[in-house]
């Protein structure tokens, strides 16, 4: 199948201030699009040209993984943001960061915690684990949750072209403008 780029949920300037329409000129229409153009030209001719994004992601390595990955992760992390997200949570991922961290204050202060120290390229993301416990995790480059038997819950995209035209090189900047865009109600579907 021909993989294609998914319509942002989104104008590009509906999370200004916190993160630019300039910023989804390059990550999404340059980044996002060029992981797509690079994976629909790797699996041509390949047993990968036939499967699903999922399928090729739990069945692949290398190049093809990292770009099938690099889609998948992108348009989770778009999804993972919204003009109306910010705000406490609320339902049932409100209940569930209770019971494990006591307060949301605590939860986004771990999560800030492992943002902060994901060396290099890579991904920070609130996860259902094997034990239907939510858990925090880091990936690097291109790795997602999907290959670990975890369910993403929400993410955030710490690669420096993630942040380097609104923030430069402060990502301690970009991790608390998060809170203000993030999603719960994604969060709470993908329980
Ligand atoms: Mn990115």
């Amino acid at each position: 199948m021909i993989h294609t780029l998914p319509e942002l949920p989104y104008e590009k300037s509906a999370l200004q201030p916190h993160i630019s329409a300039e910023t989804f000129d390059y990550h999404y229409s340059k980044h996002h699009l060029a992981y797509v153009t690079n994976l629909n030209n790797l699996i041509k001719g390949t047993k990968f040209e036939t499967m699903s994004l999922e399928e090729i992601i739990l069945g692949s390595e290398g190049a093809i993984y990292n770009n099938a990955a690099q889609v998948w992760n992108h348009t989770f992390f778009w999804n993972s943001l919204s003009p109306n997200g910010g705000n406490e949570p609320s339902g049932k991922i409100a209940e569930l960061i209770h019971e494990k961290w006591g307060s949301t204050a605590s939860f986004k202060e771990e999560f800030q915690k492992l943002a902060l120290s994901n060396f290099g390229s890579g991904w920070t993301w609130l996860v259902l684990n094997k034990e239907n416990q939510l858990q925090i995790v880091n990936t690097s480059n291109a790795e997602t949750p999907l290959t670990k038997g975890l369910i993403p819950l929400l993410t955030i995209d710490v690669w420096e072209h993630a942040y380097y035209i609104d923030y430069r090189n402060a990502r301690a900047n970009f991790v608390a403008a998060y809170w203000n865009v993030v999603n719960w109600d994604f969060a709470n579907k993908n329980l």
